[in-house]
């Protein structure tokens, strides 16, 4: 299949279309329902309420059109409802949408675990198991790391986000509105500091930040006792913090001189995100398990974790599994989405956008001294917000950015341990007039507030 942007976005017309203010009737309505029925510790970010949506572009129950640059946080790389996959899980859901791969396997499963051993980083014997969520999947890396190793110990970084459950709670840094209130929470898990370019001393180098980090972890915890490093090669939640060059290779050198498993998160970085398959391949740097999930399946619930024959297979029969992990429709939605990052080549496609998003978010910063910082890689590019001449984060002027690109019709996350960093990911099937587009009503939208 030749796959360009056209080829490969739905019905829905690609545009940025308001026909009521934002939210409209419906959409307030809906909101009036969900607030005596929905759980209030479940936000949203959008006050609209979604009715479908197609390439690049949500459509609300009002009929107004969104230009989306977060892909329900990096998820939807392949853009919404896209043909070959609502087929594949169409002809799936079909034939069967469940045995419980642990009672009756399927093929769907193995071939996704053969896909994520040929495409994750390294060409080492691998083995896969999936899982339905990103925290699944984290947690059951720890679980092969600890079996693996024989040993308990957690390292995990500043700014990390591994999850909401309670493993992976621990391991997130965090803590409102993640932790606050959830505790007790699961024991060794040891936080040392990151690789933050914009927050580190004047010149760190990336293998001083792992120095940094990895003497902590020595004296506080002890090598010995350590079975895993736990890191996302670019932090998601925590404000898309890219590490330093060489951050990442000293921290897998160290790691395989003392025999700590490098676990690479890459939940939020993987499946073509950053211009790669995977973020790690940028130094390629060889992580010993990767945990998988956003990216792989176009929204259908799917995560797994890949690595090192030698430790997966150390888990014993029976000991890893889950009811619903490897759904034979996610699997479906996963195979189609991967073929489709393969034949259209949107790793090329995330490099290209993130060229054209770098360049209007750099114009900003060089109009703005309160955009301190333009980081990111691929399709996934961020500022940075903080008082002008300080690097005191400003959180209200990254929700106003974001809440004002909103009411206009452009869907913009936000992240950062302080709340102020607005993120953008944007599907990486969406086509330059309407990335044009979104990105002027950003950079309008943060010329009134930073003004
Ligand atoms: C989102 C995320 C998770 C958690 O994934 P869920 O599917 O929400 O459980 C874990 N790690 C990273 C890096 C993430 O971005």
């Amino acid at each position: 299949m030749v796959t360009t942007p056209d080829a490969l976005v739905a019905e829905v017309a690609q545009q940025r279309r308001l026909v009521t203010p934002i939210p409209g009737p419906r959409s307030q309505e809906l909101a009036a329902r969900r607030s005596a029925a929905v759980a209030p510790g479940v936000s949203s970010t959008l006050p609209v309420y979604v009715e479908r949506g197609g390439g690049a572009v949500l459509v609300d129950v009002d009929g107004n059109s969104f230009i989306d640059l977060g892909s329900g946080i990096a998820v939807t790389s392949v853009g919404h409802a896209l043909p070959a996959v609502v087929d594949a899980i169409a002809r799936q859901a079909a034939r069967f949408t469940h045995t419980c791969f642990m009672v009756g396997p399927y093929e769907g499963y193995v071939e996704v675990c053969e896909q994520l051993n040929t495409r994750t980083p390294g060409d080492h014997a691998k083995l896969s198991a999936l899982f339905n969520s990103g925290a699944e999947a984290v947690e059951n890396a720890v679980k092969v790391a600890r079996h693996a190793t024989g040993r308990q110990a957690v390292i995990v970084f500043d700014h990390a986000y591994h999850g909401r459950t309670n493993l992976t709670m621990a391991l997130t840094a965090k803590a409102a509105p993640y932790k606050q209130g959830f505790g007790p929470f699961a024991p060794e898990v040891y936080r040392v500091p990151m690789s933050y370019p914009l927050r580190d001393p004047e010149g760190m180098t990336g293998a001083q930040a792992a120095e940094r980090a990895l003497a902590t972890a020595d004296k506080q915890v002890g090598a010995d006792t350590i079975a895993a490093v736990l890191v996302e090669p670019i932090q998601g939640e925590g404000g898309f913090v890219v590490p330093a060059p060489g951050f990442l290779p000293a921290i897998a050198e160290w790691c395989a001189a003392r025999g700590v498993v490098f676990i690479a998160d890459e939940v939020q970085t993987g499946f073509c995100r950053t211009g790669d398959w995977f973020a790690c391949d940028d130094e390629g740097v060889v992580p010993d398990l990767v945990t998988t999930a956003k990216g792989i399946g176009a929204g259908m619930p799917l995560a797994g974790v890949t690595g090192r024959a030698e430790l997966m297979a150390h888990v014993h029969s029976g000991g890893l599994g889950g009811t619903y992990g490897g759904n034979p429709v996610a699997c479906a939605a996963a195979l189609a989405s991967i073929e489709t990052m393969q034949s259209g080549d949107l790793a090329g496609a995330a490099r290209r956008i993130g060229a054209a998003v770098a360049g209007v978010l750099g114009d900003l910063a060089a109009r703005h001294p309160g955009v301190a910082d333009v980081r990111g890689r691929g399709a996934m590019q961020a500022i940075e917000l903080v008082k002008p001449g300080t690097l005191e984060p400003d959180p209200a002027a990254a929700a106003a950015i974001a809440a004002g690109c909103h009411r206009e019709g452009v869907v913009v996350l936000t992240c950062g341990t302080w709340g102020n960093v607005i993120r953008l990911l944007p599907p990486l099937v969406i086509g330059d007039e309407l990335l044009g587009e979104g990105l002027s009503v950003l950079a309008a939208t943060a010329d009134e507030v930073l003004a």
